[in-house]
């Protein structure tokens, strides 16, 4: 089916109404006990948009609530075909399909990334990454065993139970369906923390959930007391809940509550490695993805023109707010200097302003504090010696805009070769052999993803299985389709989203045995 067409865009309103600001728990929206709501600023202008509903621990313990009863023995959600919850997925793909427009816009007001993206990448995207779950629950199978002796043996794939998502602000709505596809899919049910910062299509999808069927809002709970009494009660279900709230309270007690069975995060390492500790305390499952300072190797024998373009779009995508941005760009001594020049004069083209403007194509950084912390950066590049060749400053005084900005001769113990910057600044790195670029690439604390650029097929495939990176993509940046794993090496996270691997983390496997009279084979 195709997507809505470029004519709807004409219609987006600018402003788009925000029609959800309460938690939505048990399939209702309410508000946070005691009633407290904190401001949403509008990236672009740093006005406050709208307050919405502050979740505490205790409203957390309500969702949490939510979800261990929609997961209980006989709840409608447990005895549910498989084939119903791909059709839950289905129906709330069609539905984000069917406010494409609207969704977008909302997103671009909350986050500030181009409208343009919003609407051509990110929202497509949440719906292939829904329709492609939707087509799982029937198909996790489990195995029946070869034992040996009188036993009948099999393995059941079993949902892990309450899952408790925390997500960031980069990717406010792709971040969210990662999380719902492959939790929805096995059976789980999930408390979703979404970014205090970002909010607002994540509340307005909770209505969508509601308006999917997501199961009925009521069901009827028989509870035997005894044998000849039967006790009916009503309660609502709650498969998924929604949450908007700080991290260090709202998501922490998420992470302690001990009802909650397995923790999916996706922020920064340092956040990462709390969440760690806090859920091995518990032995609570725990998927992580973290930061990354990406490796993107361009070879001599590139397609230059094809090579300079990637690697812009590769750091400069969604603002360089991407945990996968190829933010160290290596290059072959051969070409670096005509490689260097025209990478400057593609940044110096590369359109600043609304996001809401067609032809934009770089909107603001989330806030205050993320422009403070690139501007800075930038100034350790100044004074460690990179050459900034372009950009280095704040863009306007309005909103949170930071310049284009580019490096080269950027050295490896630079702060900036280093750290994950999370903004709008290209380090290029000279190099001169493959061993010393693999090895130079490798020393990271971080492992998420890297790319090459290169002709050449068996340099393509031998760097690519040399370096230490969860995603490897050559001569093309920021391949997401749904049907790839996507994950960290070493300190930039534990196991894999998206994918069928994805359903790995939120399935236990369960071995059943049964003694029998005769195996025959
Ligand atoms: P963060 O890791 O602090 O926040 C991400 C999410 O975690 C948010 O929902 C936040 O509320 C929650 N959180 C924070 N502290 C928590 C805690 N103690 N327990 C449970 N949940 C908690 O990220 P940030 O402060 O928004 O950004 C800081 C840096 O992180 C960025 O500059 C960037 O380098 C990195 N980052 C990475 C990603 C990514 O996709 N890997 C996304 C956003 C930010």
């Amino acid at each position: 089916r195709t997507l809505s067409t470029a004519s709807q865009q004409k219609l987006v309103d600018r402003k788009p109404d925000v029609k959800y600001q309460k938690l939505f728990i048990n399939n209702e929206f309410v508000d946070a006990l005691g009633g407290s709501t904190y401001e949403i600023i509008n990236p672009t202008t740093g006005d406050v948009i709208t307050e919405v509903a502050d979740a505490s621990e205790k409203d957390i313990d309500r969702a949490v609530k939510a979800a261990k009863d929609a997961f209980r023995l006989g709840s409608e959600w447990r005895r549910m075909d498989p084939a119903g919850r791909g059709a839950l997925l289905y129906r709330l793909a069609d539905l984000i399909e069917r406010d494409r427009a609207y969704l977008a816009a909302l997103e671009t007001l909350n986050n500030g990334k181009p409208f343009k993206d919003s609407y051509n990448i990110d929202i497509p995207h949440c719906i292939s990454v829904l329709r492609y779950y939707a087509g799982w629950p029937d198909k996790m199978n489990g195995k029946v065993l070869p034992l040996g002796g009188d036993f009948f043996s099999y393995t059941r794939r079993e949902p892990i139970g309450v899952v408790g998502q925390i997500i960031p602000w980069n990717f406010p709505m792709i971040l969210l369906c990662w999380k719902i596809g492959p939790s929805v899919a096995t059976g789980c049910t999930s408390i979703i923390k979404l970014d205090e910062h970002t909010p607002l299509t994540g509340l307005y999808t909770a209505k969508l959930i509601e308006e999917a069927g997501f199961p009925p809002v009521r069901i009827l709970l028989l509870k035997r007391k005894t044998s000849s009494q039967i006790e009916k009660s009503i309660f609502l279900q709650g498969v998924i809940n929604i949450v908007a709230g700080d991290g260090p309270h709202c998501g922490a007690s998420l992470v302690k509550h001990p009802d909650v069975h397995k923790i999916a995060f996706t922020g920064s390492t340092q956040v990462g490695k709390i969440i760690g500790v806090e859920c091995a305390k518990q032995v609570k499952r725990t998927t992580l993805e973290l930061g990354g300072k990406s490796p993107n190797i361009v070879f001599a024998d590139c397609d230059l023109d094809l090579a300079v373009e990637m690697s812009h779009f590769a750091l400069f995508f969604n603002q360089g707010q991407c945990c996968c941005a190829g933010s160290r760009t290596y290059v072959d001594e051969k070409i670096y200097d005509e490689f260097v020049q025209r990478s400057v004069e593609r940044t110096k083209r590369r359109k600043v302003g609304d996001p809401f403007d067609d032809s934009t194509e770089q909107g603001p950084q989330i806030s205050h504090e993320q422009m403070d912390k690139i501007l800075d950066l930038i100034e350790s590049g100044r004074r460690n010696g990179a050459k900034l060749l372009t950009g280095g400053e704040r863009h306007g005084d309005k909103g949170f805009f930071v310049q284009p900005t580019l490096f080269a001769d950027v050295q490896d113990n630079h702060r900036i070769a280093r750290e994950e910057i999370f903004g709008p600044v290209m380090q290029v790195l000279k190099f001169k052999s493959i061993e010393e670029v693999v090895e130079r690439a490798n020393d990271s604390d971080y492992g998420l993803a890297a790319s090459i650029f290169t002709k050449d097929l068996d340099k393509a495939i031998v760097v690519s299985n040399a370096l230490r990176a969860g995603s490897v993509w050559v001569n093309t940046y920021d391949n997401f389709d749904p049907v790839a794993p996507f994950g960290g090496f070493k300190q930039s996270g534990l196991g894999r989203e998206k994918s069928e691997y994805s359903l790995d983390s939120y399935s236990e496997t369960k071995c059943v045995t049964m003694k029998i009279s005769e195996r025959n084979s």
